[in-house]
């Protein structure tokens, strides 16, 4: 069994108690386990085989962290939706702990704006649950796919960093199952709280979470479009302007090359609120017109723009939105529906991907082919548009699968950060991934803000890229490894979560609070109970 076939589907509540286990949970709790099955993250590189257990209460995943630790077992890791890209959910020849079966919504305190939830839960159902009540998840990857235990075990970071910080900076506390079977609680601040955000699941399995949420009046985004022709112009643009969005990114065409290499489209934005829907038009011919000048020219705020510093005039300020309907029956029957259920959390599924795709299917021909139609179809600049939930953060979710496109080889997703000043090396890798002519239509600019207290989080101030490229590219280890020597020699760091092939040597300078980590380790886990193919490959 392929190791994204993990059974993720929601699991009946257990019938266990509703909180976790204490540290005398008895041994004997039986733990339901299997032949191994091959394993491997969203990649699908670097396959490994290990046992899977799926723990459905408190005390099964405690007896399961006790069996990791029997003599002569491999030790085990906690998986959640494996949408990590390398190995990080991975164990060979050990055991991997499926957290999805644990996936209870426990308390969602309406008023004050958090949830109490098992970490097996995902960003997902944590949105349908959420956002009718007016409350958001805090920080959203690319996918909803994805689980709370598997957010702050890789600190996950959205398109709001640079507002937000990453995903750990919104868990109030944590319950965490360590090596000797027991269970802490853990609170910001601490050491052991500073180890678990982005430990990659090292520091022990993460059982439930009280997270701080986001307020929202509706479940659309106003988002802002404007293409950038080229890197210059894109860092301009989000130097002088990325402090007006609460949300940012930019898609960038990595196969142009000469005066457009780097050119990119640019989308920012923020939740709608309930004014930008009443606002629409009501009748065909009263469509409001858009802002003009928003953000086009670099250096110039947006007129209208969402989100400003809290010391700034009020985010929430009255926009003009697009419906994008032509008809006057359609417009109609858009802004009612609309009005009737802003809070609706839809999302749209496409056919899932087929199981096989040709390699040649994705050359740099078609890919090019494919860059060069998305850039041109993105508006030079487009203000005030209403976009669904989905379509703003989590388009790739709406097919199922996606990740079998890149063929059985599988794919890599390379993502590094450089800091605030270290332009000129951006500037030099993406030049050198432009010139290589790497086949990705999946690259992703984002500006990151301040660092966040996790030993091992990913970000830090900066820029961080991330790209897709098949694994089966010619010469890719070799030029992967000359990117990453040029990244830590810019003080920048990769991705540890999409990170499937660095040597272990760069390590300890892109990630310098790595001997506090692995002194904790070494104190919490002195049998070496939770291991990862990554923390072997990595000696995490
Ligand atoms: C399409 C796509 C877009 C993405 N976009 C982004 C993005 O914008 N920003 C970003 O930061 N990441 C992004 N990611 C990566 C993803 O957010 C992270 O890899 C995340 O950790 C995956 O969560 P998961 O539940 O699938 O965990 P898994 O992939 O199963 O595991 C990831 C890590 O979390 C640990 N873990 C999981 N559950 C627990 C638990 N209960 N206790 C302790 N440790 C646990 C695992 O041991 C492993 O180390 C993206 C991934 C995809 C596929």
């Amino acid at each position: 069994m392929p190791a994204d076939a993990v059974p993720t589907s929601p699991a009946p509540p257990p019938a266990g108690p509703r909180r976790p286990a204490s540290a005398s949970a008895p041994a004997s709790a039986s733990v339901p386990s299997s032949a191994p099955v091959t394993v491997t993250g969203w990649g699908r590189t670097a396959p490994s085989a290990a046992r899977l257990f799926r723990p459905r209460t408190y005390e099964e995943a405690a007896a399961a962290v006790r069996a990791c630790g029997a003599h002569g077992a491999r030790g085990g890791i906690a998986r959640g939706l494996g949408r990590a890209y390398g190995d990080a959910a991975q164990n060979a020849g050990g055991a991997v702990l499926d957290m999805t079966g644990l996936d209870r919504v426990h308390a969602i305190d309406a008023d004050g704006g958090t949830v109490l939830c098992d970490a097996g839960v995902s960003l997902h159902r944590l949105m349908e649950v959420l956002l009718p009540l007016g409350w958001f998840v805090p920080v959203t990857p690319g996918t909803r796919q994805v689980t709370v235990g598997g957010a702050i075990a890789a600190d996950i970071h959205g398109k709001n960093h640079h507002v937000s910080g990453s995903f750990a900076r919104h868990v109030l506390s944590l319950e965490l199952l360590t090596a000797d079977g027991g269970i802490r609680t853990v609170v910001p601040g601490t050491p052991l709280f500073d180890a678990t955000a982005g430990g990659m699941g090292l520091t022990g399995v993460i059982l439930t979470a009280t997270v701080r949420l986001l307020p929202v009046e509706t479940s659309w985004m106003s988002v802002d479009t404007e293409r950038a022709r080229d890197l210059d112009d894109l860092l301009a643009r989000l130097t002088a302007t990325d402090r007006y969005y609460r949300y940012s990114v930019a898609w960038i065409d990595l196969l142009a090359r000469g005066a457009a290499t780097g050119r990119a489209v640019l989308t920012r934005g923020d939740h709608a609120p309930l004014d930008a829907l009443e606002a629409l038009p009501r009748r065909n011919g009263q469509r409001p017109s858009p802002r003009t000048g928003a953000a086009a020219s670099p250096g110039t705020p947006p007129s209208g723009s969402l989100w400003t510093p809290p010391s700034g005039s009020p985010w929430r300020a009255s926009t003009r939105v697009r419906a994008g309907r032509s008809s006057f029956g359609e417009a109609f029957r858009f802004r009612r529906d609309m009005l009737a259920s802003p809070l609706e959390f839809r999302t749209p599924s496409l056919p899932a991907a087929p199981s096989f795709v040709p390699d040649g299917l994705l050359g740099r021909t078609a890919m090019g082919l494919f860059n060069e139609f998305w850039y041109r179809r993105a508006p030079r600049a487009r203000t005030d548009e209403l976009q669904r939930l989905s379509t703003f953060f989590h388009p790739l979710d709406g097919v199922p699968h996606w990740n079998r496109i890149y063929g059985r080889s599988g794919f890599v997703q390379y993502q590094f950060v450089v800091g605030h000043g270290r332009e000129e090396a951006l500037r030099r890798i993406v030049d050198r991934i432009s010139a290589r002519r790497c086949p990705s239509f999946l690259a992703v600019l984002k500006r990151f803000g301040e660092g966040d207290p996790g030993w091992l989080s990913f970000p830090m101030p900066g820029w961080t890229l991330a790209l897709d490229i098949p694994a089966s590219l010619p010469g890719l280890g070799a030029f992967l490894d000359s990117l990453d020597e040029e990244v830590a020699a810019a003080g920048g760091r990769v991705y540890l979560a999409k990170d499937a092939r660095l040597r272990p040597e760069l390590l300890a300078s892109m990630y310098p609070r790595l001997p506090e980590f692995r002194a904790l380790r070494g104190e919490l886990d002195p049998g070496g109970v939770f291991v990862s193919d990554l923390a072997r490959r990595l000696g995490l």
